[in-house]
């Protein structure tokens, strides 16, 4: 992974000089099913597992709606500098519009309100936390599986939720291992990863041997997504082309989706657009 996400992470301009993975750095993302690899941080992840179950509460869903309509970035200015950029702290985290990116970040310690598993494939035995997904996310991801299914399309879920604890132990551990610099490059800071939202997913395949990498999007399984992510709400965050890199301060992650809504996922894939495009012009 961190030969991934250096290899992934280097473009010529934009926001920074150097970027990382959108994905950041996570261990145990590849590791799959029958794998005789048995790491430390799995171990980590599996002690996590009863913390955060699922919650359907009424209460939830009510804070839920009221979280999306109310979705202007109101922000807070911090002068924290990361990678040299100014990070604002976002005001909207519960917000299926929440911006995350190298220069706005989730309030410390944030955890999304209404985690849940999914009911879909996974590449691994067992429970962690990178299972889970904020409960809208995780009902239209089986909408979205099911649909593939159905055009004999296969898919698989790797990692989608990370507590901010475990980005900032990874971030933490990087610096102590790498320094503070190259840290920078092959993870991200904690609060600036949108796995943290509980609304991304990384998605595999068989045929790409569960590797979250470019390859994915030339598959028929990336292909497919790719073409049908936005009917079930789902954008690929992190699109292709120079222009875009210099927007979202990533390379082209093709098994990267961000549950976004309908609306705005027709509306960024069909105009082919990025998240930060759609919200500047939304609050013009
Ligand atoms: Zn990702």
């Amino acid at each position: 992974m961190v030969k991934n996400s250096i290899r992934n992470g280097i473009i010529g301009a934009g926001l920074a000089a150097l970027t990382l993975s959108g994905c950041g750095t996570d261990s145990t993302a590849s590791t799959q099913k029958n794998s005789s690899s048995n790491n430390d941080s799995h171990h980590e992840e599996k002690a996590y597992q009863s913390t955060h179950k699922t919650d359907t509460s009424n209460k939830d869903k009510k804070q839920d709606q009221s979280s999306q309509s109310n979705d202007k970035n109101k922000e807070n200015n911090i002068p924290t500098s990361a990678n040299g950029n100014k990070v604002t702290v976002v005001s909207n985290p519960k917000s299926i519009l929440v911006l995350v990116n190298k220069t706005h970040k989730l309030p410390d310690g944030y955890t999304p309100p209404d985690l849940t598993i999914p009911h879909v494939k996974f590449p691994y035995d067992g429970t962690y936390e990178k299972m889970h997904l904020r409960k809208p996310a995780a009902v239209a991801l089986e909408k979205m599986f099911k649909g593939a299914e159905k055009q004999g399309i296969t898919l698989y879920a790797q990692s989608g939720y990370r507590s901010y604890d475990r980005q900032k132990a990874i971030f933490a551990t990087n610096v102590q291992q790498q320094g503070k610099k190259q840290a920078s490059i092959v993870s991200a800071e904690p609060g600036t990863s949108e796995h943290q939202t509980g609304l991304a997913m990384d998605i595999s395949s068989q045929d790409a041997e569960f590797r979250l990498d470019q390859d994915f999007g030339d598959t028929k399984e990336g292909k497919w997504v790719a073409q049908h992510c936005a009917d079930y709400g789902f954008i690929i965050r992190y699109p292709k082309g120079k222009d875009k890199e210099k927007i979202t301060g990533y390379e082209y992650e093709p098994w990267h989706i961000r549950y976004v809504g309908k609306k705005a996922a027709e509306y960024i894939m069909g105009h082919h657009i990025t998240l930060e495009q759609y919200l500047a012009k939304n609050q013009k």
